[in-house]
């Protein structure tokens, strides 16, 4: 079935027949919460409920990650050959492309994302993650070191034990993957808690696990509130890790409960305010402007690398503005994310509306000049419209927080050693970009930005091979590439004497 030839009417005909599974997964199979708590999912495109969700407490998340303690012990997924594991990893991929439709419904049902971008990016990316991953189970080498005579020493790399996963809403499934494709690769097991506004999709991974062969027990999941099955979880003195994506100011709550608990590792992805530095040599100006345009309004920019800055040297930035106004007003079209057609969803929730319209009333109040957007389209559903203010300095507002909408601020400056302070004055370092011509200002700029992820002439490109995380407040540790499935792993020395 080629997805990307249904229409309106064939995905509200799929929506309304979506039998949603709303209990816990735990130990390979639905369970409801032990206090029978439950919270309602609202479909933000309508603002009507979609289902009741169970809602975990530190019960539910006792048994789930019991269930991954007792999984692990029995060394039933982390002992099995590498080609077994190997083999369930890609059936596992195989399965969740063959459930893309399911996917795109429960997510875009949720959290309002245009199904057309769950169907084409979110679950074919979250498919290549557990292939990746699955394929480097055989390649993860330990060491033999050179030694004196009478000595031998290898290092075994071991998994840790139970792996606790935290994600948030703005890529249900995909920000999801990033995290348990590495860990059950490196041989853990895992709880995971999705977040209470798109808790469907990670139920659905659960059980496709066990589908495609992975022993029940291994990967579980319980959704619940942040405050509550969260906490619980990042306190919990049997979880060896928390892997966590969210904003920086729940990241840093996470350094607090392992520091209260098991001082248990901690992985962050966290929030970030990227610059794009558009220089006067860059190659080609209305290639740069669809960037920068698709940057700050794709995924109605409830994305943590939205390039929400846009630093525009000053001999072409009555030009770029130009363009940007013209093509970006209309670029993107608001609508129900049902409509294949719409590539501007509603944001995730009514109370998340108002906090991105409060930054567009401060960006205003600061002085910063609205050259469109501002306000809500005229339909039910919490839109915002696209939004670009220019006449922005750094120490506004609208240039230091996270506003996590569709909101761009353009900042002009004089010449490259401007936009690079400018640029690094933040507390977030998670990516940027720089476009020019010249090869060595390229490469100069690369090193002296202070983000983990850069690009050159072109935003947001990468594969299963680039490691994505943060500088600074915008996280520590890195998701995709070698480096993640390394982190899911602890070291084990063993110095043997020969005598
Ligand atoms: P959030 O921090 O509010 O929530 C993230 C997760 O943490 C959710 O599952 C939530 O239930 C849980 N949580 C909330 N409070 C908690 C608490 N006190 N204890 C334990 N768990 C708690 O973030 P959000 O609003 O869901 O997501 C948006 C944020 O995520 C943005 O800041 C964005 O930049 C960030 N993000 C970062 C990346 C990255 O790779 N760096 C990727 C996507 C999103």
């Amino acid at each position: 079935m080629n997805l990307t030839s249904l229409t309106t009417k064939d995905w509200h005909a799929r929506a309304a027949a979506v039998r949603y599974e709303t209990r816990h997964f735990i130990d390979g199979q639905y369970v409801d919460s032990v206090a029978h708590g439950r919270f309602t999912v609202v479909n933000p495109a309508t603002g009507k409920p979609l289902c009741e969700v169970s809602a975990g407490t530190a019960a539910d998340i006792d048994a789930a990650v019991a269930s991954a303690k007792r999984s692990f012990a029995s060394r039933v997924w982390s002992r099995k050959a590498p080609r077994e594991r190997m083999a369930i990893m890609a059936a596992y991929s195989r399965l969740l492309e063959d459930n893309n439709e399911k996917f795109s419904l429960l997510d875009t049902l949720c959290m309002g994302k245009p199904i057309t971008d769950m169907v084409t990016i979110d679950v074919p990316a979250a498919a290549r993650n557990f292939a990746y991953f699955g394929e480097l189970i055989d390649k993860m080498d330990g060491q033999v070191t050179a030694t004196a005579a009478d000595a031998f020493h290898y290092i075994l790399r071991e998994p840790l034990g139970v792996v606790g996963c935290i994600v948030p809403w703005n890529y249900p499934l995909l920000m999801a993957a990033w995290k348990v494709a590495p860990a059950l690769a490196a041989g853990n097991s895992v709880v995971l808690k999705p977040a209470e506004q798109s808790p469907l999709s990670g139920l659905l991974m659960a059980q496709l696990f066990v589908e495609a062969g992975g022993p029940p027990g291994v990967f579980n999941v319980v959704n619940g509130l942040g405050e509550t099955a969260g906490a619980a979880l990042a306190l919990h003195n049997d979880v060896a890790k928390i892997a966590f994506t969210g904003s920086t100011e729940i990241g840093k709550q996470m350094l607090i409960y392992a520091g209260q608990s098991n001082m248990k590792r901690v992985a962050l992805e966290c929030g970030g305010k990227t610059p794009q530095i558009f220089l006067a040599d860059l190659p080609d100006l209305d290639t740069a402007v669809t960037y920068a345009i698709n940057g700050i309004f794709g995924n109605m920019g409830e994305v943590c690398n939205a390039g929400s800055r846009l630093l525009l040297d000053r001999p072409i930035a009555k030009e770029f503005l130009a363009r940007f106004i013209e093509r970006g007003k209309d670029m993107y079209r608001a609508g129900d994310p049902l409509d294949p057609t719409i590539n501007l969803g509603p944001l995730v929730t009514a109370s998340h509306r108002t906090r991105v319209l409060s930054y567009i009333t401060r960006g205003k109040s600061e002085g910063a000049r609205l050259e469109f957007g501002g306000g809500s389209p005229d339909m039910p559903g919490s839109f915002v419209n696209p939004t670009l203010f220019s006449g922005v300095n750094n120490r506004m507002t609208i240039a230091q927080e996270e506003i996590f909408g569709p909101v761009a601020a353009a900042i002009e400056v004089d010449g490259l050693a401007e936009a690079l302070s400018i640029a690094n004055d933040s507390i977030y370092g998670l990516a940027a970009s720089v476009w020019t011509r010249d090869l060595s200002t390229a490469h100069k700029t690369v090193r002296d930005l202070e983000a983990g992820v850069i690009w050159v002439n072109c935003f947001d490109h990468g594969d299963m091979t680039q490691p994505f995380g943060g500088y600074k407040q915008s996280g520590q540790g890195r998701d995709k590439c070698v480096e993640s499935l390394l982190s899911y792993t602890q070291t084990k020395s063993a110095w043997i004497h020969l005598g």
